[in-house]
């Protein structure tokens, strides 16, 4: 739908060029005799500055923002908290089946396909098969359907609210990527990525890693009774919100966005339980700093 929709756009642009060819080639035969070309009208257009952010019009214009709300569905989580690997597979299994049944009709509302998404424990000493594409400095990924997971960092004797709910939120970030995939967004970021710079890839890698936390964060705000996040447990997710990104990367790379900018859009969305507040491809530099 959305390469179409760009299709569409580009075949405007096109017949708006050759009609200006034409009226040119016109008012030419009409005066042959003129030894000084007409000069072209000059067109009203924007002027590209150096600070001009780079646009991915595709992803910005997907009909996921106009999806509506992310439902809130039925969803009985396991009572005790996850203490082992089983135990936090067990528990994942049961919260994506429920992040499948919210997002399913708004990812068809949004013209995109669904489909249900794996999900593979790792850690640092142990890679599987599946996870071998695992860094350092990330605790999970999203890669084509599959979610990778560091088990131990989401076991914390110490901190055990505190580490399940940030089980909740990786669960819910990926999930967003899968929406992104589901909806082509993706794609699209991926098909504009090689005309970028470095510096605008990164500003786009930004745009979707917080639109990520952004839907997860739609998810949550719709499900926070199922998945208890509301009192000190939303407090910790709010926590949470406000303490990650980029300050905390060690490699101290630009490619997630800032913790002001990760507590911007999921506050948003938690609040409106809607994608329609994630368009992070229309946002400012500043908004996806
Ligand atoms: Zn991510």
């Amino acid at each position: 739908m959305l390469k179409a929709a760009g299709l569409a756009v580009l075949a405007v642009a096109v017949a708006a060029v050759a009609g200006v060819a034409t009226q040119e080639e016109r008012s030419m035969a009409a005066q042959p005799a003129r030894t000084t070309p007409t000069p072209l009208p000059v067109k009203p257009t924007v002027k590209p500055t150096s600070t001009a952010r780079p646009v991915v019009p595709t992803a910005a214009t997907s009909k996921l923002y106009g999806a509506g709300q992310v439902a809130a569905v039925p969803c009985v989580l396991p009572r005790k908290r996850p203490s082992a690997k089983a135990e936090l597979m067990g528990y994942a299994r049961v919260a994506l089946a429920c992040m499948d049944r919210a997002w399913a009709p708004v990812i068809k509302r949004a013209g995109g396909s669904y489909w249900s998404l794996e999900i593979y424990p790792y850690d640092v000493v142990q890679l599987p098969l599946e996870c071998a594409a695992a860094r350092a400095d990330t605790d999970a990924y999203y890669t084509s359907g599959r979610i990778c997971f560091e088990w131990r960092e989401y076991i914390d004797p110490d901190y055990p609210q505190q580490a399940l709910v940030d089980f909740q939120d990786m669960l819910a970030h990926e999930y967003g990527h899968h929406v992104q995939q589901a909806t082509n967004i993706l794609d699209l970021y991926d098909n504009q990525a090689w005309k970028q710079t470095q510096a605008e890839q990164l500003e786009s890698n930004r745009r979707m890693e917080l639109q990520a936390s952004c839907l997860g964060a739609a998810f949550l705000g719709a499900n926070r009774a199922g998945f208890g996040l509301t009192g000190v447990r939303r407090d910790l997710w709010v926590y949470r919100t406000r303490h990650q990104g980029d300050e905390y990367n060690p490699r101290k790379v630009r490619d997630h966005g800032a913790r002001v900018n990760f507590a911007y859009w999921t506050a948003r969305a938690f609040a409106s339980r809607n994608p329609a507040s994630c368009n992070t491809f229309t946002a400012t530099s500043k908004r996806v700093s």
